[in-house]
């Protein structure tokens, strides 16, 4: 069912639906839109089926668009987006060709007449080039770019110079060497979606079987796509010493994203180093009840990446109240509270993380009292109602 704004008022209250409605009335009939490079697979596509819908409900003519890549441009992307994290890139003119080039193609047949443009992450980000503006464009980046390659950093500044402003998930993200304004938002999930709503005991027996999961073991889980940065490695070695001292099982589910052409590779990596393990199952599918039912099931929930924007999986498990152990890099410190709202190790220890990992399985009051905490925590600020609250007060800065 299409969600209304008022749906939301038992979880946030009266007071912040009052506020949206509030700000929202100066922008009533205004058109925005959001472009990126998927509709599914990732945080940012997450984000945007529920705030879309959300603008819209509140009055503002919201559209979506979504870039169109060849496997070659994604290809490209995908180094731009590692060595915005710090990877090493060999820039070459035909890279920088082919990434303008597609984009120059999308702008042929995307006509853009909206009050307000807010481009995601570097795919679209050269679009901006190809329009005569006449209306006010934010750039809206999802990765840390505390350390980007500094080279490919000023290759990409020539476009963002020409935005109006840009949109970061993380204080440390911005960027002392670009004179555009600079905002934080925080990310957010969709209380009330399939993936983050209650489910019945029955319904998350139901997904577990369908998805070979037997139950009888507690169950530590990793949600994320197959991704360097998220070490499944890292994951299996974490698995290797919690199982010497407690019996239990390892659930690895990952999807593939359109915009992501190394996943399937790493897939087919971990699978053969799982192989030989006991009790370790990996998932390769796209379904938002198995992760409800995953996340609201598990014993422990680990996010062991090396580099984050901000991590919804670690959101999404602190709103279904459980424990997690996730790694102290990007926005994960925004989220887990070291010992109030989760555990936050080291990202190359494993031993730290599996001791975590052991402790919260043999101390399950722990873990629900770091459960509780970490709900209300992400209740106050990361539900998908706040964001729209900051892309209101975005609006009321660039439109009024
Ligand atoms: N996700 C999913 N199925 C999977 C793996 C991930 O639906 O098998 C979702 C996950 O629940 C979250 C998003 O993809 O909503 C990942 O966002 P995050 O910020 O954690 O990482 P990103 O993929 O954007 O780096």
């Amino acid at each position: 069912m299409i969600k209304r704004i008022e749906d939301y008022r038992e979880i946030v209250g009266d007071e912040v639906i009052h506020e949206i409605f509030k700000k929202a009335i100066k922008f009533a009939h205004k058109h925005v839109v959001h472009i990126n490079s998927t509709y599914q697979g990732g945080g940012v596509a997450e984000i945007l089926t529920s705030l879309v819908a959300l603008m819209n409900d509140v009055g503002i003519f919201a559209g979506w668009r979504v870039l169109h890549g060849s496997p070659d441009f994604f290809a490209i992307t995908k180094k731009f987006h590692n060595a915005l994290q710090g990877d090493q890139i060999n820039l070459t003119a035909m890279k920088k060709e082919i990434y303008q080039e597609q984009n120059e193609y999308f702008s042929r047949f995307t006509h853009l007449n909206h009050d307000l443009v807010i481009v995601h992450d570097p795919q679209p980000l050269p679009m901006i080039r190809f329009y005569r503006k006449r209306q006010p464009w934010v750039w809206r980046c999802h990765v840390d770019l505390s350390n980007p390659n500094p080279e490919l950093w000023d290759y990409l500044k020539r476009f963002i110079l020409r935005y109006d402003m840009v949109v970061v998930s993380h204080e440390n993200y911005k960027k002392k060497d670009l004179p555009v304004a600079q905002r934080v938002v925080y990310p957010s999930i969709d209380p009330l979606s399939a993936k983050n709503k209650p489910l019945d005991k029955n319904t998350i027996k139901k997904y577990l079987n369908k998805f070979g999961i037997p139950n009888g073991k507690p169950i530590i889980t990793q949600i994320s796509r197959f991704d360097k940065w998220k070490d499944p490695e890292g994951v299996l070695k974490v698995f290797e010493l919690v199982k010497k001292e407690v019996d239990c099982r390892l659930v690895l589910c990952g999807n593939l994203a359109t915009d992501d052409p190394e996943g399937r590779k790493i897939f087919e990596r971990i699978a053969q180093k799982a192989r030989n393990m006991n009790d370790v199952i990996l998932i390769l599918e796209e379904n938002n009840i198995l992760v409800n039912a995953l996340q609201s099931s598990a014993a422990v929930v680990l996010q062991k990446s090396l580099r984050e924007g901000f991590g919804l999986t670690v959101t999404e498990a602190l709103w279904k109240g459980r424990p997690v152990v996730a790694s102290n890099v990007g926005g994960i410190p925004l989220q887990i509270i070291d010992g109030r709202t989760g555990f936050l190790v080291d990202p190359g220890d494993i031993e730290g993380c599996a001791r975590k990992v052991v402790q919260l399985l043999k101390d399950p009051e722990l873990g629900r009292m770091l459960g509780e905490n970490g709900r209300a925590h992400v209740r106050e600020n990361f539900l998908v109602t706040r964001s729209l609250l900051d892309y209101l007060d975005i609006m009321s800065e660039l439109l009024c």
